[in-house]
């Protein structure tokens, strides 16, 4: 381009020539008033092109940018490419923006995108129906107004988003959803959210077909460990070796009949979803009864100290408490050499009431620890069965602690022992007076 300095110079040279072209063959007046009209011209041509310019400014199209004259020339035809290049990129953008607002409308999940103060920003169609989000309505409300679930608050106040949060419609209490938020940008979030009704539905129905399936066996199962229990009475009817296959039917029994109750148990547990009642539990009395069992299960082969630190209840449900403390007392025995040492303890720490058991015995490989709680997983099924194990204790424990929203905490190391922690939240905690 031009230089703006340098063609005003060459024009103002040029008036100036000609005024003294001007003043040879006339005078000095005539050259001075000469020199005045072709520079108020001069002016007066900028003047009309900066009328055209903001004439434009105001309703910039393509087609009405002027041509312009000398240096306007030069600026309109630099104006008309910067003004072309920026449409370009913005139908571009625009189209881009498109065909993503198309791809977030076709997938079936919910998506709504929440600013810094987590309001609506915007949301897909399948998050209007799921949520019962009306965009037009609800954009810039806060989420919290729209979703008012207590747990929903809870997980979004919480600012830890690794596990998504399931909910139950409050519209409708036969459909649930999976919420999942993912922190993007400047504090910005993304909601998404899925329909798992049909996943939920399934699981009911294998959780009743397990359940279903060991009830029926439960019958059959008492009455064949009835009469192998009065055969076995009977030692001097068999001879050795008959009688230790009878010894060796007790035992399978005895473990599948085992097995039935913690399927059962299982199935009752996780069947419901809803958090444990919060009834007020005496811990004395519960370690009274853990006292018993553990020594029963133990055959008083192990040094077991029961401790209370702090005298604070528990308010949950006492049943599954109890069987989910004698689970890990019962592993803790069984996963610990005769002779050991397994301390069961109460107490509380930052207004957590928790409960723990430590014991001196074989311990668990540290990436082995995850796996734990799924359900029938041992670390070495032949330990499993060898210690009249079946699998599923922990599953057991991990679904009590769901239920009462408890964290689970292992530490272990192989050849020292290990410690199994139930942490409960400070709702739970209820303080004697
Ligand atoms: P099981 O009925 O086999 O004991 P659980 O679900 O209670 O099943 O435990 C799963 C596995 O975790 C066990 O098979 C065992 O290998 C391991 N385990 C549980 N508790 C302990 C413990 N206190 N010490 C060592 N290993 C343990």
């Amino acid at each position: 381009m031009q230089d703006i300095r340098w063609n005003t110079f060459w024009v103002l040279l040029f008036i100036s020539f000609l005024s003294l072209i001007v003043w040879g063959f006339k005078s000095l007046e005539v050259a001075s008033l000469f020199f005045i009209l072709c520079l108020s011209i001069y002016l007066l041509s900028h003047v009309y092109w900066i009328y055209r310019l903001n004439k434009w400014l105001k309703n910039p199209n393509l087609s009405t940018i002027p041509d312009g004259s000398g240096i306007w020339e030069e600026i309109f035809a630099i104006l008309y490419r910067e003004y072309r290049k920026q449409k370009r990129s913005k139908s571009e953008l625009t189209t881009t923006l498109g065909r993503f607002m198309t791809a977030a409308e076709a997938i079936p999940d919910g998506i709504v995108a929440l600013n810094q103060n987590n309001e609506i920003e915007w949301c897909n169609k399948p998050s209007e129906k799921m949520l019962g989000i009306n965009l037009s309505k609800d954009i810039n409300q806060p989420i919290k107004y729209l979703l008012r679930e207590t747990n929903f608050t809870e997980y979004l106040n919480s600012n830890i988003y690794n596990d998504s949060l399931k909910l139950i419609s409050w519209r409708n209490t036969s459909r649930s959803f999976e919420i999942l938020l993912v922190p993007f940008g400047a504090s910005q979030k993304l909601l998404i959210c899925r329909d798992i009704a049909q996943i939920e539905k399934n699981d009911s129905i294998k959780r009743d077909f397990i359940a279903n399936v060991s009830h029926e066996l439960k019958t059959p199962l008492t009455v064949i460990v009835g009469f192998l229990e009065t055969l076995s009475d009977m030692k001097n009817e068999f001879n050795e070796k008959t009688y230790s296959y009878l010894q060796m039917m007790l035992e399978q029994s005895d473990r599948m009949n085992k097995l039935v109750e913690d399927l059962l148990q299982l199935s009752s547990i996780e069947s419901n979803a809803a958090p444990a009642e919060k009834k007020e539990i005496d811990m004395l009395h519960l370690f009274k009864n853990l006292k018993k069992d553990s020594d029963l299960i133990s055959g008083k082969l192990h040094t077991i100290n029961m401790s209370i630190k702090k005298n604070i209840s528990l308010l949950g449900y006492e049943k599954e408490i109890y069987s989910a403390f004698v689970n890990l007392v019962s592993n803790a025995i069984r996963y610990t050499e005769k002779g050991g040492s397994i301390n069961v303890i109460w107490d509380m720490k930052n207004q957590n009431p928790y409960f723990e058991v430590q014991d001196s015995g074989i311990g668990i490989d540290q990436k082995l620890i995850p796996r734990l709680t799924e359900r029938f997983y041992r670390i070495n099924s032949d330990r499993g069965r060898n210690t009249g194990g079946t699998g599923l204790g922990l599953s057991i424990v991990k679904h009590v602690c769901i239920r009462h929203q408890a964290q689970i905490e292992i530490t272990s190391q192989v050849g020292k022992g290990s410690q199994f922690k139930i942490i409960f939240p400070q709702e739970r905690l209820s303080l004697k007076k």
